[in-house]
């Protein structure tokens, strides 16, 4: 049979068609009021799209360029500052906060889980400058507590600023920054937003802006208070990626098409999408006997999971790959070979997740799993698929049709 290639990876993840026409078609100089009026379509969209009112600045860098941003403009060199990480994207707050200087306390859990919260109110000390932390940890497929940590920064009473790594958070994950008191919030662009890498950005609260006036770290090329400026004009400080900017705003009008034009509406639907595909995924590596890696705590955005015992995780990441053209991914660094992982955020679907299972038990089925019978993963994922309540615009256009559900 011919395979067709389809990514199941946490980023980059499949392309929206829309956006990659939009890409093609984005022959504009940056200087000019067509690129001006594009920029700033896309600067509100965003702000809808992460749901708050804070300035969020642009950035043409992959994700880790928006998080050193929030290091080097926040912080001094000397200043105490809390990490805390349960995986390669904790440890990279680590790497960049040692980087630019910083005195950092770490609270670690292990690969697999999300922190006690207790011992994240025992590491907040007066002098913590800001606390750095993933929403999810791509690494893992863990989900952490964003709002369960921000309501202790509130309750200690200290000054700390949080900053929060949503780049596989935003569009999987419910996140309320104006509301639970987040300081900055930083997501990437080949992640939820279905487009390919090489875009970043962060929403960044007063509070920070204030920070960034003290602070004597260097910086240049992410100098945020410079983009500010100029985006205000409709302008970025430097040359930025026009076609993937071009991109993002026809990737932001197919998540508004989802909810009639609304864009905060449309995250949310994305949002949901992702927690059911990922919930599907749940119940059908399970069904194969397969342990999920993260079980107390798992993230919509990935599924890690364990593969059975005595094998090599890549040879199910191989399997598939070879047979079905099916890229998802190996554990990272020392948990390579121990985890598999497979991807939900942005551009996939119910009929994605369905055929990724039906690769997944052709797999199960050369590997001669014990136990294995066709269909089991496959009616553990209808099963899950059927449960979760249709979402309203469906269920409205069912009622039109003179459909009524049953409701759970
Ligand atoms: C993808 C990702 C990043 C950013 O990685 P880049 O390769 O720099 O885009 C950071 N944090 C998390 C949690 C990620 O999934």
């Amino acid at each position: 049979m011919i395979r067709k290639t389809r990514l199941f990876t946490p980023g980059p993840t499949p392309l929206l068609p829309a956006a990659q026409f939009a890409m093609a078609a984005a022959d504009v100089h940056h200087r000019t009021p067509e690129f001006r009026a594009l920029f700033l379509k896309v600067l509100r969209e965003l702000k809808s799209f992460v749901g708050t009112r804070n300035h969020v600045i642009l950035l043409t860098s992959s994700g880790t360029g928006a998080m050193e941003a929030s290091v080097s403009n926040l912080t001094s060199p000397g200043d105490r500052v809390l990490v805390l990480t349960a995986g390669k994207f904790g440890e990279r707050w680590v790497g960049l906060a040692k980087a630019f200087g910083c005195d950092v306390d770490v609270v670690s859990a292990p690969y697999g889980q999300t922190f006690n919260l207790e011992d994240v109110r025992k590491a907040i000390k007066i002098e913590t400058r800001a606390v750095f932390m993933q929403a999810t940890e791509s690494s893992t497929g863990v989900r952490h507590n964003v709002q369960g940590v921000a309501e202790l920064l509130k309750q200690s009473g200290r000054d700390a600023a949080l900053v929060v790594d949503a780049i596989t958070g935003l569009g999987t994950t419910h996140l309320d920054m104006d509301a639970w008191g987040v300081d900055v919030l930083i997501g990437g662009s080949q992640k939820a937003v279905m487009i390919p890498p090489g875009l970043s950005y962060l929403a960044v609260s007063d509070r920070a802006w204030d920070l960034m006036e003290i602070s004597l770290n260097p910086r240049y090329y992410f100098d945020l208070r410079k983009e500010r400026k100029n985006a205000a004009k409709g302008e970025s400080a430097y040359t930025p990626s026009v076609a993937l900017i071009a991109a993002l705003g026809a990737a932001f009008d197919y998540i508004a098409g989802q909810a009639d034009g609304d864009l905060a509406q449309g995250r949310a639907k994305l949002v949901e999408n992702a927690e059911s595909c990922a919930a599907m995924t749940r119940a059908a590596v399970e069904a194969l006997g397969m342990r999920l890696f993260a079980p107390h705590a798992p993230a919509a955005a990935v599924t890690a999971v364990l593969p059975p015992a005595g094998l090599d995780s890549g040879a199910i990441v191989k399997e598939l790959k070879s047979r079905f053209a099916a890229v998802i991914t190996n554990g990272q660094g020392e948990m390579k070979g121990q985890i598999f992982r497979i991807a939900h955020l942005g551009f996939f679907d119910y009929m994605d997740t369905i055929s990724l299972i039906g690769a997944l038990e052709q797999v199960a089925y050369s590997l001669k799993l014990p136990g294995f019978a066709f269909g089991k993963a496959l009616i553990a994922a209808q099963n899950v698929f059927a449960s979760r309540a249709p979402d309203e615009a469906a269920r409205r256009d069912l009622a039109m049709a003179g459909v009524s559900l049953p409701t759970r």
